[in-house]
């Protein structure tokens, strides 16, 4: 089976920026890799484009075997809806909506009835430890359960990639180390987890880490090896 994200020679320019300068790297159906580098190396940038919200300047994204620059905006939507799940550092949960009615409209765009929703987003919750927080509101929660309904609500869909952009970074050090827990479960049930970090110890949590620096892959951890083609030029 193919990759389920295979960047070729990806470069991302912002103006005279370059972002990410011929970044090539593949990661296999079911691994859980955490990318790693400081600021501005080009780590969102990165997730912007595996996780189809952007197109590259130049090079190839593949994404579970389709080529992004062949597919339409709408079709691209329609693989993010059914394919890509996202967590965020914010959370980004509607305020004044409950844990249960979040989960629930994270799937208004995956053709899926509403009592099906609801269904799905029982047994999401259930699934990361919120079943007696179904009906609270996300200032009724604390940030490590507000995090774990934004986990549920980017995999209540079933969804073949998980990107979490540091999704520690607001929670204290038990609150961060149940969400990578959570996120280890996730990637054992078979889900491919991507992690976006700063920080390398939360990226030892991860069998694979690739470290990024100034828009280049400099090392991936499975072969010793930076992957970016064309180096720092
Ligand atoms: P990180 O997520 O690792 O902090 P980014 O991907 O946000 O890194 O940024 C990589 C580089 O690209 C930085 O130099 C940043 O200033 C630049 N950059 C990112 N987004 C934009 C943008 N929309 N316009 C201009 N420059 C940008």
């Amino acid at each position: 089976m193919s990759d389920i994200i295979d960047l070729q020679n990806v470069r991302k320019e912002y103006g005279s920026v370059a972002a990410l300068r011929g970044v090539s790297l593949r990661v296999g159906r079911g691994e859980f890799v955490a990318i790693v580098g400081p600021s501005g190396s080009g780590k969102s940038t990165l997730l912007q484009l595996m996780g189809t919200l952007d197109r590259p300047t130049s090079g190839t994204v593949r994404i579970d075997g389709h080529d992004v620059a062949s597919l339409s905006d709408a079709q691209l939507s329609a693989l993010r809806a059914q394919r890509i799940g996202f967590v965020f550092q914010q959370f980004h949960l509607a305020a004044g909506v409950s844990a249960v009615d979040n989960v629930a409209d994270g799937m208004l765009y995956q053709g899926i009835a509403p009592a099906k929703r609801r269904e799905l987003a029982v047994a999401s919750l259930e699934r990361v430890g919120l079943g007696h927080r179904m009906e609270h509101r996300p200032n009724q929660l604390s940030g490590g359960e507000r995090q774990r309904v934004a986990v549920a609500r980017a995999t209540a869909g079933s969804p073949s990639i998980l990107f979490a952009d540091e999704p520690t970074g607001n929670l204290d050090s038990v609150a961060g180390a149940d969400v990578m827990t959570l996120l280890g479960e996730l990637n054992r049930d078979g889900t491919t987890v991507l992690l976006i970090t700063h920080d390398r110890d939360v990226a030892a949590n991860a069998p694979r880490n690739f470290h990024i620096r100034d828009g280049a892959i400099t090392l991936d951890s499975s072969t010793g090896q930076g992957t970016s083609i064309g180096g720092m030029a």
